[in-house]
């Protein structure tokens, strides 16, 4: 969404601004962004920012349904139009943002207040700082906190989604329930490491496709190793799978007692991979 945005409206200037968010009436919105110019556009995790000229911003996240649309101008919209919530013109497009719950402009002198300046690194950004990551993990108030609640915290890292928690865990071998401070060296390297892959190839071919290898297609049809799969045999052990809840909100957390033990060694992902892909992929 952030590289179809950056790639519409960089070096546009804003010629039109309305939207129906309260704080818009409160704050003058359409006052503080017209006329001026869009710098660039930034994801970081879910949180999506508008650079503007001047050092204002545009923040915005989705949640589980919100989304951008770039149109022409006079084009017709694909969603009805009181489900639009900031509406962006410049002369030649006109951005809409429909149904985000969380929207805000932030004036230079406010952006050290808001929300987003207590983020995490982002996983996706080319500067991704790891060391920053464990820093954050051994804070007094993070240290108790479980792997798979950690995962989704974002003051601690950004990028990982509550299927994209279950599917790293699963392919790191590590159980959501230990504590995310007590993880060794080569844990925290393969949480890090698996995060960073799954997030790529995500991003790059789609969720739905970035979970199980190609070759396995064709026999095994699930989305995921564990996600949404409770009860049902492990693609790789038979174990069944297993589901439990974690953190303040409550999130799912699907994952595998044997594949991701609680306690001691943990075979490696691709080890587990190999039974299955000799009986999918006979050689020789
Ligand atoms: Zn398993």
């Amino acid at each position: 969404m952030a590289d179809r945005l950056r790639a519409a409206l960089t070096g546009q200037v804003i010629t039109g601004a309305s939207s129906r968010y309260k704080k818009s009436r409160e704050e003058d919105w359409p006052t503080l962004l017209v006329g001026r110019t869009i710098m660039g556009v930034r994801s970081h995790g879910k949180n999506l920012f508008i650079d503007l000229s001047e050092g204002y911003i545009i923040y915005s996240h989705m949640l589980m349904w919100g989304s951008w649309h770039i149109y022409e101008p006079g084009e017709e919209w694909r969603k009805a139009e009181k489900l639009a919530r900031l509406v962006l013109e410049t002369p030649g497009k006109v951005a809409v943002l429909f149904n985000a719950p969380l929207c805000d402009v932030i004036p230079p002198e406010h952006l050290q207040d808001h929300k987003t300046s207590a983020l995490g690194p982002d996983l996706l950004a080319p500067d991704f700082d790891r060391a920053e990551v464990w820093r954050r993990i051994q804070l007094p108030e993070n240290r108790e906190k479980e792997l798979g609640e950690i995962s989704l915290d974002q003051t601690v890292l950004t990028g990982i989604g509550n299927i994209l928690k279950s599917e790293i865990l699963f392919q790191a071998g590590l159980h959501p329930l230990k504590p995310a401070a007590s993880l060794d060296e080569n844990e925290f390297e393969d949480f890090i490491n698996y995060s960073l892959e799954l997030l790529q190839s995500s991003y790059e071919k789609g969720m739905r496709k970035s979970f199980i290898p190609d070759w396995m297609r064709p026999e095994i049809t699930s989305f995921g190793f564990v996600y949404r799969r409770r009860n049902s045999p492990c693609h790789l052990c038979q174990t069944p799978i297993e589901m439990i809840r974690q953190g303040e909100m409550q999130r799912s957390t699907y994952f595998c007692p044997t594949c991701q033990p609680l306690a001691g060694p943990v075979i490696p992902f691709q080890e587990r991979l190999k039974p299955l892909q000799q009986t999918l992929r006979p050689t020789g």
